[in-house]
């Protein structure tokens, strides 16, 4: 079976790569082509356009940063829906907001396509793993057909609902991930000015309640000074957004969310948008005059 990738970047590339390791032949594309390169070197074949790796693919996957890139690589001109035979299966893995992918799945519907939204999360480190969360809307007899390539990927398959359920489930995953990483750096912050050493408030709380994954991931690289992506700050304020549109659109006020979307937005004007999220610290550090380091104050 040929499967093809659109959206070779930070978690793309990787995911690609696990796809092939599992013995998959695999047809890329990226705007970029250094990735592409780095894949053919690997194995795959390089598809001219999403509408070649389409018409040469029964599963096409994509991986791509927002709302406007998936419509473009699938409804603009040489995209995915000019080449994509009836009866395949298009997966959207990249983290968008639900009603572009209902659009996206409309557009396809008349051409015999099924398609899922499959976001992820988990970050680089596990896409390079390949024990990604992944997070499914659309039928369940498509989700069935296509369940062993997406564990291929991830550790984790979940179908949640309809076509969008998918990236509703990853808004709310998104939301989790941005309060823990403002309440960390509220905490760190305190414990540093108040001249307690942040890495022994980690150590000491890791096991207990406010230990989490997000915890683990991120307090390592912040007590380092380390902002590095992972994941940018940019493509958090893009989730961010995706979230307050939806809960908006449902009625739901996200007033904490909204705050910390306040503060992703200081980052971004201070120049920080291509830095990790667990650069948000930084934010804290600022307003306390502080900076929080391994052993204490910097
Ligand atoms: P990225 O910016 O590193 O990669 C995106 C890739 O898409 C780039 O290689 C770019 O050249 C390519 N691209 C852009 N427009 C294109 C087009 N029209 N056609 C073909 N290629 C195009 O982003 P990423 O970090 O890999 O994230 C991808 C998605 O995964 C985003 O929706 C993001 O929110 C989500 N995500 C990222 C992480 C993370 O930690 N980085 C974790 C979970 C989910």
């Amino acid at each position: 079976m040929n499967i093809g990738f659109i959206g070779l970047g930070i978690m793309g590339k990787p995911m690609a790569k696990n796809l092939l390791k599992a013995g998959y032949s695999l047809v890329v594309y990226d705007v970029a082509a250094a990735p592409v390169a780095e894949l053919v070197q690997a194995g795959a074949k390089a598809g001219a356009s999403p509408k070649d790796v389409a018409s040469q693919s029964e599963i096409i996957i994509t991986m791509l940063p927002n709302s406007p890139h998936v419509k473009t690589a699938v409804l603009g001109p040489k995209g995915v829906l000019e080449g994509i035979r009836n009866g395949s299966i298009f997966i959207d893995m990249s983290s968008i907001g639900r009603l572009a992918s209902r659009e996206v799945a409309a557009a396809l519907a008349p051409k015999g396509v099924e398609m899922l939204d499959a976001p992820v999360s988990g970050g680089e480190p596990k896409a390079v793993d390949g024990t990604l969360a992944v997070m499914v809307g659309g039928k369940e007899t498509i989700f069935a057909k296509v369940k062993e390539i997406l564990l291929k990927m991830a550790a984790s398959v979940v179908l949640c609902g309809d076509i969008g359920a998918g990236n509703v489930t990853k808004l709310a995953n998104q939301i989790i991930v941005a309060l823990n990483i403002a309440a960390m750096s509220e905490a760190f912050v305190l414990a540093t000015k108040a001249g307690v050493d942040p890495e022994r408030v980690f150590d000491a709380i890791k096991g207990g309640l406010a230990g989490s994954t997000v915890l683990n991931a991120k307090a390592p690289m912040v007590l380092e000074g380390n902002y590095k992506p992972g994941f940018r700050i940019a493509l958090h304020i893009k989730d961010l957004q995706n979230a307050l549109d939806t809960a908006h659109e449902s009625g739901v006020p996200i007033p904490v969310t909204s705050q910390v979307m306040e503060i992703m937005q200081a980052l971004k004007v201070d120049g920080k948008q291509k830095e990790d999220h667990g650069g948000l610290i930084q934010f804290y550090e600022k307003l306390a005059g502080v900076k929080v380091r391994k052993g204490g104050a910097a």
